[in-house]
C-alpha cells in the first residue's frame, strides 16, 4: 500500500490547463456524495475551475433516478449559463453486457459511465477466497469485459476498486499489485480491441492515480488504447464542490500518454448516434 500512502502525502497539484469537460460529477442524490452537491453549487464549482461541460452521473443505490433526471432537466433549462450540463449516470455491471439499470429506463440520460469494480466485500465477496490475486484478477477483467456492448458509452476508473485499495477492516484481500501481476496482457489486449470495436470511451480519473502500481498499470494499457482509437472521457469523480473539475495526477497522466482533443471523447458523440440510430 505503499503507493497509496505516497498519493495520500502528495499535496493536491493544480490543473494549469482546466479539464474542459469533466464528465463524472455525483449530485446529492448518490448516497456517497456530500448533500452540498446542488446543481447550482456544482456549476458554481465548474466555472470557478473553468470547465466548459460537467456531466451528472449519479449512482442508482436508490429508487428515482429517472426522476431526478428529469427534475435536472428542467434546473439546467432554467439554469442556463457559461456552463453546459450534461445528463449521464454511472452504473454498475452485474452481468455479461448487463448494467444495474437498464440505459432504457433512464429516457432523459445523455450518456451513461459503466462502473465495473464497485465491490462489496462485506456483504457480496465478489471472489471466492479474497486473499487470493487470481480471483480478483479474473472478477476485474471479467467485469471488464462485461461492460462492453452493455449499452454504456464509457468505462469508468478501469481496474481501480476501493475495497482493494482501502479493504475493510478485519478482511485480508490480496495486495492490488500482486492482483494486477495476475492479469494477463494478451487478455487485456483482447478487450481493449472489444471496446474499441464498440466505440466506447475509457475514463481519465485522478482514481488512478492514487496508487502507483495502479497508474503504471493502466498507462501501459491507455497507450494500446490511444494506439487503437479508443477516445478517453475526463472525469474528477467529484463528490464534493473542491473536487469538480480537479484531475489532480491523472493531468499528468494524461500529458505523458500525449492525449490532444482528437483523443477525448464527448456526449455529443453519444447523443449523435442516437439521433442516427
Ligand atoms: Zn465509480
Ligand atoms: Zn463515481
Amino acid at each position: 500500500m505503499g503507493g497509496l500512502l505516497q498519493a495520500a502525502e502528495a499535496p493536491r497539484i493544480l490543473t494549469q490547463d482546466p479539464m474542459e469537460r469533466d464528465l463524472h460529477v455525483h449530485t446529492f442524490f448518490s448516497p456517497c456524495a456530500e448533500p452540498t452537491m446542488s446543481l447550482s453549487a456544482i456549476l458554481e464549482a465548474a466555472a470557478a475551475a473553468g470547465v466548459a461541460e460537467v456531466g451528472l452521473t449519479d449512482h442508482p443505490h436508490r429508487p428515482g433516478l429517472a426522476r431526478h433526471h428529469r427534475t435536472l432537466d428542467r434546473a439546467r433549462e432554467i439554469q442556463r449559463g457559461p456552463v453546459h450540463v450534461w445528463i449521464g449516470a454511472e452504473l454498475e455491471v452485474v452481468g455479461f453486457r448487463q448494467l444495474a439499470l437498464p440505459v432504457t429506463e433512464l429516457p432523459d440520460v445523455d450518456y451513461v459511465l459503466a462502473a465495473a469494480s464497485h465491490y462489496d466485500v462485506v456483504n457480496a465477496p465478489p471472489v471466492p477466497h479474497l486473499e487470493d490475486p487470481v480471483e480478483w484478477a479474473d472478477r476485474l477483467m471479467t467485469d471488464l469485459e462485461n461492460a462492453v456492448e452493455s449499452g454504456a458509452h464509457a468505462i469508468a476508473h478501469p481496474f481501480y476498486a476501493y475495497a482493494l485499495l482501502c479493504p475493510p477492516s478485519g478482511f485480508r484481500i490480496a495486495p492490488l499489485d500482486d492482483i494486477l501481476a495476475e492479469i494477463r496482457r494478451p487478455r487485456v489486449d483482447r478487450w481493449l480491441e472489444t471496446v474499441a470495436a464498440a466505440g466506447m470511451a475509457l475514463e481519465i480519473s485522478p482514481r488512478l492515480c492514487v496508487h502507483l502500481g495502479l497508474e503504471s498499470f493502466v498507462e501501459e494499457t491507455y497507450r494500446k488504447a490511444r494506439e487503437l482509437g479508443i477516445r478517453f472521457s475526463t472525469g474528477s469523480d467529484a463528490h464534493r464542490p473542491g473536487m469538480v473539475g480537479v484531475l489532480g495526477q491523472a493531468e499528468y497522466l494524461m500529458r505523458r500518454l500525449g492525449v490532444t482533443e482528437r483523443d477525448l471523447w464527448s456526449p455529443t458523440l453519444a447523443c449523435r448516434a442516437r439521433r442516427v440510430s
